[in-house]
This record gives C-alpha cells, structure tokens and sequence, in this order.
C-alpha cells in the first residue's frame, strides 16, 4: 500500500509519468507535507535536512502552475552559491522534461554578464540565481520580475548568514505582491522566520526532524 504516492496530488499526466520515468516512485517526507498546501497555491517556510528532496517539493510547485506557452519569467529561484543555483537548475530541467519545452535559465556571479543579458532578452519561463546577480540585473533593467507567480528562497538559512537579506529584499519588491513565496531551509527556521516574516503571507509550516 502507498499512501505517498505522486499520483495522489492533483498533477498534470505529462508531470507525474516524468517522474514516474525519473524513479520518482514515492514523495519523500518534505514532499508528502509540503507539495499539498503549496499546489493549493499557500506560502511555505519549510525545514528538512540536505538530501530530503526539497528541489522537487517547491520546483513541482513551480512547474504544476507554469504556463509554458507564455514566455516570462514565471518562476524565481534564489540560491546561495552558484554550485547549488546549478544543481537546482539541473534538477528543474529534469522535472520539466515532460512538459514541453520549458526554459530555466542560470544567473550566477562569477560569469560575465553580457551573455546572460543575452539570454535573458531570448527570454525564460524559471530564473535559477544566486541574489547579488539577480539584483545587479534588476539594478541595470535587464530583468524582469513583475509576472513572477512563484518565489522560492531555498536554503535560506545559508542566504541570511552569508549576509544577502538586502539583496532579497530588493528582489522580493521587484516580485508581484499577489505571488506565491516558498521558503526552504536546513536548520530551525526562528530566526529565519522573523527575518522574512514581510516576504510571506501567513505560511504553512513544515518541520521535517531528521531521522536516525
Ligand atoms: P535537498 O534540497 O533537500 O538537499 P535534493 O532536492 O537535492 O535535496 O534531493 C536529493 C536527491 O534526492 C536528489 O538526487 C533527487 O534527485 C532525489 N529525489 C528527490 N525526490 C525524490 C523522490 N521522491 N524519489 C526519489 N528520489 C528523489
Ligand atoms: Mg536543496
């Protein structure tokens, strides 16, 4: 009997047989708890630790609302490092496989910014960045935010430590107001929760405790 299951939520055919393809068989614990309220359109604070599947909990969110026939920037990404902005992206892609021709692009520092300005004028349906790129963008106009439906901080403990709360901030009032915001972490999310308290609108929470 599996009662956790992809294909008891309200997911499209094309979604759940990529997952099924992907080995996705079963939601892991932070996708059983947080994949229904956000595909019920809610904002999140959700915490489970490194390796619990938190990519897909918020990037099937993104996908289960995205319109892939209108190509804005639909879906935002904010990550600490590049090394983990890619690895989301990496992992996007791979849930979008089945629907069609979805595109994520990568904003990460370090890189120059005349090709991903490039890109960003072919255009993108998700922007995968980490906060100091995605502020410069905004600061030259090169991106545009306003169809943003779903913003997620993800590991957004590390973002505050490594000192990006201004830069998010920024991002955030680029976003739309009536947007959904997603929050994942790895540790307790108190501190977390105050500091981001204006980003959010009476979030569910998950806690996901680590299993030994
Ligand atoms: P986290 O962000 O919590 O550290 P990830 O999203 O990076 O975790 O996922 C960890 C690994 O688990 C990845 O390799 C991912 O492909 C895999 N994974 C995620 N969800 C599932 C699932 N439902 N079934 C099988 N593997 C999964
Ligand atoms: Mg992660």
């Amino acid at each position: 009997m599996t009662t956790n299951a992809f294909s008891t939520l309200p997911l499209s055919q094309a979604l759940l047989s990529n997952l099924d393809t992907l080995g996705y068989h079963e939601m892991t614990t932070i996708q059983a708890q947080s994949l229904p309220p956000v595909l019920e359109g809610r904002d999140l604070i959700a915490q489970a630790k490194t390796g619990s599947g938190k990519t897909a909990a918020f990037g099937i969110g993104i996908l289960h609302k995205l319109n892939p026939a209108w190509f804005a920037v639909q879906g935002l990404v904010l990550c600490p490092t590049r090394e983990l902005a890619d690895q989301v992206a990496n992992e996007l892609r791979r849930l979008a496989r089945g629907e069609g021709n979805i595109k994520v692009l990568t904003l990460t520092g370090g890189t120059a910014m005349r090709p991903q300005i490039a890109s960003l004028e072919h255009g993108a349906h998700i922007v995968v960045g980490t906060p100091g790129r995605i502020r410069d963008h905004l600061g030259r106009g090169t991106i545009n935010l306003s169809h943003v439906q779903t913003l997620v901080l993800d590991e957004a403990d590390r973002m505050t430590d490594m000192g990006f709360y201004d830069e998010i901030a920024g991002i955030v009032s680029a976003c739309p107001q009536r947007r959904q915001t997603l929050l994942f972490s790895a540790t307790y999310p108190d501190d977390i929760r105050r500091a981001t308290e204006p980003f959010l609108v009476d979030p569910v929470e998950v806690i996901v405790e680590a299993q030994h």
